[in-house]
């Protein structure tokens, strides 16, 4: 089976979320499942920060609306990987300081940029000879993917993968012309809604299997609370969506080799981690008290994230005792925030404003619990990864969050809190520091979460059985239509 992975961001090229570990990890676990898998993302300037890239085509005619821009695609395969990496390079586009935008906001030609995109990445197909049966897009900078693949003869089928419902590419209407859809009425109508230009909806319509991080999520997406104002869009798709959760790359995130960490350990033997932990308060310049358990908090600053409910019981928290690292960077309100509370707590929070790979690994190492009071999480990759850090995990139950973390039942492998209130918050770390309190209790929680395993083998699996799915459908939506 072949498939053309299409995605904006891809680790370690370009990253900004989720998205990018996934793509990064995702078709290599597909090609260990004998899959010919290639990717393809814009060249954007991050990507050139990370060694040769070879010319895979001179040029490449991309046809948008009634223009004609000729691409240049570069191509990267490192010796390890069994998977092409192609990037599709124009630099009035993509050529820029950010992957999205600066200031909080898309680039104001972000429409204009993935319609681009859309159509280079089809355009690639032909110029390879690469045929592909699945046409695999994630999230809105590749929705017109699916909608665009239907114009080819060959009609592959498609998988739409939703990683985030809160961005959509929202833009007004008068931007079908640029995008080369104002023409035509159908590809109007699947783009459209609430009279604006929606590149997630076409994606949802056009895909013929759309899908999203977690099963959990696959579910809140459908209800007015969580579906961002395309629920009733996915309710009507209900049938062809599925949830699939994201793994961890367990070579890239393991205690016991990470280079970046002051000491190493393992699950079959954690004593270093208070080494960590004592290495993290003395670089966070929190005291050294090994009675307080250190929450950590790594974390795009994101109204998503509910950073304001852990403000709000951070003064009662650090009274029980314990101690928080928060590590992130965003938007500047949730930042001024997090800089207030260190401010005002010097002796226990620390908080970093900045992306920092390095620290983020010292933070999962040396922290006894791990914090993620989201307001809504597709998946979360950062309580698996806290997990494998031997950090217990205290998450609000939503999304890949409650697919994930076990309160109750066994074996227990963090804290779950319900309602997304700060009385619930606060009650669950409670309970997390009743159960530090007790080493028999705490190291049997360390166990279990140590022993837990997201690796991508079985979402590997999962996916490959989308793809068959996929290309049944769609062979019988052409015959239907012949
Ligand atoms: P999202 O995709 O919504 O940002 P995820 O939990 O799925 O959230 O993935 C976040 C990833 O980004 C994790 O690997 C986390 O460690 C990393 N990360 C987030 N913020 C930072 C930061 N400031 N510095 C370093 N790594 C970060």
């Amino acid at each position: 089976m072949k498939v053309l992975f299409v995605a904006n961001e891809v680790a370690p090229y370009a990253k900004v979320g989720g998205l990018a570990d996934v793509a990064g990890s995702l078709p290599q676990a597909l090609a260990r499942r004998d899959l010919e898998v290639r990717v393809v993302m814009p060249l954007h300037r991050q990507c050139l920060e990370h060694g040769e890239l070879d010319v895979a085509l001179e040029a490449l005619p991309v046809r948008v609306g009634d223009r004609t821009i000729k691409a240049t695609v570069l191509e990267a395969s490192p010796p390890s990987s069994d998977v092409p990496v192609y990037f599709i390079q124009h630099d009035p586009y993509f050529d820029r300081a950010e992957v999205y935008g600066e200031g909080g906001s898309d680039y104001l030609d972000a429409p204009e940029r993935y319609a681009f995109f859309a159509r280079a990445a089809l355009a690639l197909t032909d110029a390879l000879g690469f045929e592909p049966d699945i046409l695999h897009a994630n999230d809105w900078p590749t929705g017109l993917v699916p909608l665009f693949a239907a114009e080819s003869g060959r009609q592959p089928a498609t998988v739409y993968t939703i990683h985030n419902l809160g961005y959509q590419g929202q833009f007004p209407s008068d931007v079908a012309e640029t995008i080369g859809v104002g023409q035509d009425a159908q590809y109007l109508k699947a783009v459209s809604h609430n009279d604006a230009i929606n590149f997630m909806a076409g994606g949802i319509r056009a895909a013929t299997i759309v899908s999203t991080v977690s099963e959990r999520y696959a579910q809140e997406i459908q209800t007015p609370q969580f579906g961002c104002g395309l629920e009733r869009l996915l309710q009507a798709r209900s049938r062809d969506l599925h949830g699939v959760l994201n793994g961890i790359d367990y070579h890239a995130w393991n205690p016991s080799t990470d280079e970046a960490l002051p000491a190493n350990f393992s699950a079959q033997d954690t004593d270093a981690k208070a080494k960590c932990k004592a290495e993290l308060q003395r670089e966070m310049r929190l005291p050294l008290e090994p009675e307080a358990p250190l929450v950590g908090c790594v974390t795009r600053l994101a109204w998503q994230k509910g950073l304001d409910l852990l403000a709000e019981v951070i003064p009662a928290a650090i009274k029980l005792p314990m101690q928080f690292v928060l590590l992130g960077t965003g938007e500047e309100d949730i930042e001024d925030a997090c800089a207030g509370l260190d401010a005002t707590y010097p002796r226990a929070v620390a908080a970093a404003i900045r992306y920092d790979d390095a620290l983020a690994r010292r933070i999962y190492a040396g922290s006894d619990l791990f914090v993620m009071p989201s307001r809504y999480e597709p998946c979360g990759l950062g309580q698996m990864i806290a997990m494998a850090y031997g950090a217990i995990p205290i998450v609000h139950a939503t999304g890949g969050l409650a697919d994930t973390v076990r309160e109750r039942g066994k074996p227990q492998t963090g804290f779950v809190f319900e309602k997304l209130t700060a009385q619930d918050l606060l009650a669950a770390l409670k309970r997390a520091v009743a159960a530090y309190r007790v080493p028999t209790t705490w190291r049997d929680l360390r166990d279990n979460a140590m022993a837990q395993d997201f690796s991508w083998a079985d979402s590997a699996r999962r996916y490959e059985e989308l793809y068959d799915l996929a290309r049944f459908r769609a062979k019988a939506q052409l015959r239907k239509v012949g």
